[in-house]
């Protein structure tokens, strides 16, 4: 079988790229392939599906920054339910960490980015369940830090990542796409871009291409082949000597659904869903996303150090990680959560840029490789899919949705020019 591009993996970001391969190039034929039954099944099913602008560098704020735009256009002109909820995302942030980030969060206002602050006394008003004063035992003992400010995101929320991978894929096969599911690809098929016939090609003298992919349904040629894998893109990549940046690490969300817990999920004056923002405390290493629909509260732990890499196929949550460990420290910050216990959890991985933590778009002769988006996948996913089709095209820049623009070559590894981020919670 022969097609002009194979994308493989349908998660958001190669369902991204194959919409903007595709309207790209109207003509030439564009499938995505993917080992799970239907779209966004990967890790873009296990996020918390938050979106977020909050960065210093030029462009991860304009990845962002673009795709949040991009998802109210997808909702409000093309018609596609993505529940999308502007809420904001709110970091409590003990005194110490408060004054670390002054610099960069007025970096982040100088580019035009919206933030509000909160005081001690705002806070206890609006998240009456929230500890604001500790005592010996937390401080001393515990070696907790109050919060004393809060620094809202305004133009960040959530979105249903189901009905998002959904929507893209829709809005492709409008194109004329053709997506093709319970298909993985084995291997990716190297050949010489002069083919002599002769076994035992390729020579190392020869130059070589990626020409397609092996799959569990036979072979596939392609013209182009986008590695979409996410944190399985190493299975493919490693056999080829390609460094994608990436290593694949854990995380694990649990959910709540009690009635103690109302008050804070329903936490009002932040935005006008009257619900708790997308809500971080470094200090404990925990976040919170309210979700009003179910009724409940995702808890998130951002354990970064101290977590290990390693591909899982089928990551496992571990419940202890929330009843010995998050638990004696959050109970100090939010008393609601006391006796509460989970009705539900989950584990997934992120694809962690072990260089720089920001994404990699990058070609090799007949290849393009999306991801290592460092568990940002989901908040960057338009502005990708676009800098791989105009890679593809072999266009320097690319136009983001909206008319912004970057360069292309930046996210890439040689060509890298991303800058450092700072703002580091
Ligand atoms: C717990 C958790 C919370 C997160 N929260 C957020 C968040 O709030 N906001 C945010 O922006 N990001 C978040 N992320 C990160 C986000 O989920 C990812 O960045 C994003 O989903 C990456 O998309 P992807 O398309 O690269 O990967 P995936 O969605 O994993 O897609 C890759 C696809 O490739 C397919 N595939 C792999 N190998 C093969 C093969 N050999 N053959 C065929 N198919 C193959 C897989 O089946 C899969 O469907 C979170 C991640 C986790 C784990």
């Amino acid at each position: 079988m022969y097609r002009d591009i194979l994308v493989i993996g349908a998660g958001v970001l190669g369902l991204s790229s194959a919409l903007h391969l595709k309207r790209l190039n109207p003509d030439r034929k564009v499938l995505v392939i993917d080992k799970f039954g239907g779209p966004g099944q990967g890790n873009t099913a296990k996020s918390a599906g938050i979106f977020l602008n909050l960065f210093t560098t030029e462009i991860n704020y304009l990845l962002s920054d673009s795709t949040i735009d991009w998802f109210f256009h997808l909702q409000n002109e093309l018609g596609y339910n993505l529940s999308l909820r502007r809420c904001g995302y709110l970091y409590l942030l003990n005194e110490a960490r408060y004054r670390r980030l002054k610099a960069p969060i007025s970096k982040m206002r100088k580019k035009g980015i919206e933030l509000r602050t909160f005081g001690k006394e705002d806070l206890k008003r609006m998240i009456p369940d929230l500890v604001t004063d500790f005592g010996e035992e937390e401080t001393e003992l515990m070696g907790l830090e109050p919060v004393e400010a809060g620094i809202l995101g305004v133009k960040c929320g959530s979105v249903d990542t189901d009905a998002l991978a959904r929507s893209l894929e829709a809005e492709f096969l409008k194109l004329g796409g053709e997506v093709s599911y319970r298909i993985t690809a084995t291997r990716l098929i190297i050949r010489p871009e002069r083919e002599l016939g002769v076994p035992g090609e390729p020579f190392v003298w020869q130059d070589i291409r990626v020409a397609g992919a092996e799959t569990s349904k036979g072979e596939i040629l392609a013209g182009t082949t986008v590695v979409a894998a996410g944190v399985w893109s190493e299975r493919l990549l490693d056999p080829i000597g390609f460094d994608a940046l990436m290593r694949p690490k854990k995380r694990v969300i649990f959910v709540f659904k009690h009635s103690r817990l109302r008050r804070l999920r329903d936490a009002r004056g932040f935005s006008e869903h009257n619900i708790l923002p997308f809500t971080h405390i470094p200090e404990i290493s925990v976040y919170m996303k309210a979700d009003p629909a179910e009724g409940s509260i995702w808890l998130g732990c951002a354990d970064d150090f101290g977590r290990g890499y390693g591909l899982e196929d089928d990551p496992q949550p571990e419940g202890e990680l929330y009843s010995n460990n998050i638990y004696h420290a959050l109970v100090r910050f939010l008393p609601c959560f006391e006796n509460v216990r989970p009705v539900n959890m989950w584990a997934g991985q992120r694809a962690i840029n072990r260089y720089d933590r920001i994404p990699v778009v990058a070609p090799a002769p007949g290849m393009i490789y999306v991801g290592s988006a460092t568990g940002y996948g989901i908040t960057k996913c338009d502005a990708l899919g676009r800098t791989v089709a105009a890679l593809d095209a072999g266009e320097k820049g690319v136009e983001l949705f909206g008319g912004r623009r970057l360069k292309a070559a930046d996210l890439g590894i040689e060509t890298r020019n991303v800058g450092k981020e700072v703002f580091k919670v």
